[in-house]
């Protein structure tokens, strides 16, 4: 009998495809043949990746040609924004912005009004539009929107921004953010229930990797009269391990934080005894 494998569809080739593959190994989950071939299978995991076009993507889970996709939430929304995510993964962040030629004079949404808009994601751009009452003409282009302006195709733009520094090189201005975005697991309204349990176990793993990412192992001295007070600094997941140390009266603190939540606490730590400091990362969190 034939077994199952869950349908993931990846970006080809592109800014996610790098990260999805790193995730998806840190998941346990080796792929043979690298994105040179349009599908691949899992030597150890029942799922076959399917390397696809980014803005291909959508459409094919909605069709339930994949079960689940990596891929960037701003395709999602301007594509099917009916679609379920179920994770969001922290990478490719970055927002939708509207942006006019530096120094234009610009008062808010209103000035958009009878403006000539280039952008590759006229459906969000359209509703963000119709949402704010303004009217806009919409010019769609598939890619070097930034131009658009330079050379009199557009007075504005609605393009992807993370650094800014393609904007800054063409002369324009961040006016408006209208979505913000990263790469997320969505969905197909059509997986099946025996899918679904694969998925349900990918999901798992996926949220172990994510939880490790956000988290350090934090090991600390400390004498035995200060346990307390640090125990009350340390953001802890349940209570901090503490074991004795071969130097009476001293005992060594093990916790688990919060990997943005440790600069701010590592001054308070020091003031209250803490010594020898060591900041380890997390592979898996299993909870
Ligand atoms: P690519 O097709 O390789 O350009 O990848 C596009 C996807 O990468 C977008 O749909 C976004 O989800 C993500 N991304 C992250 N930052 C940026 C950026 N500054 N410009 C374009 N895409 C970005």
């Amino acid at each position: 009998m034939k077994t199952s494998r869950l349908k993931i569809a990846i970006q080809k080739s592109g800014r996610l495809n790098e990260d999805t593959l790193k995730i998806l190994k840190e998941c346990g989950i080796s792929i043979e043949n690298g994105s040179d071939q349009l599908k691949a299978s899992a030597s150890n995991f029942p799922v076959e990746v399917l390397f696809l076009r980014n803005s291909d993507i959508p459409q094919y889970l909605s069709d339930g040609v994949a079960d689940i996709a990596i891929i960037g939430e701003n395709t999602l929304i301007e594509k099917k924004p009916e679609l379920e995510v179920l994770e969001y993964l922290g990478f490719s962040k970055c927002r939708l912005s509207i942006a006019f030629p530096k120094g234009e004079k610009y008062e808010g949404i209103k000035s958009l009004n009878g403006k000539k808009i280039a952008t590759s994601y006229s459906n969000t751009l359209k509703r963000y539009l119709e949402k704010n009452q303004v009217q806009a003409e919409l010019h769609e282009i598939s890619g070097s929107v930034e131009i658009a302006p330079n050379i009199g195709l557009a007075d504005a733009i609605c393009d992807l921004v993370s650094s800014g520094s393609t904007l800054f090189k063409n002369g324009l201005t961040e006016q408006e953010v209208i979505l913000t975005s990263q790469a997320c697991l969505a969905v197909s309204p059509a997986i099946s229930d025996e899918n679904q349990q694969i998925l349900d176990k990918l999901l798992f793993r996926l949220r172990s990797v994510l939880k490790a990412r956000k988290s350090k192992y934090i090991l600390l001295n400390a004498p035995n009269n200060k346990i307390e007070a640090i125990s009350k600094i340390l953001p802890v997941l349940k209570s901090p391990t503490v074991l004795p140390l071969a130097e009476e009266g001293w005992s060594s603190i093990h916790s688990v934080i919060d990997k943005d939540k440790f600069w701010e606490v590592i001054d308070e730590l020091k003031e209250n005894g803490a010594e020898g400091i060591l900041i380890v990362p997390i592979e898996k969190m299993v909870l």
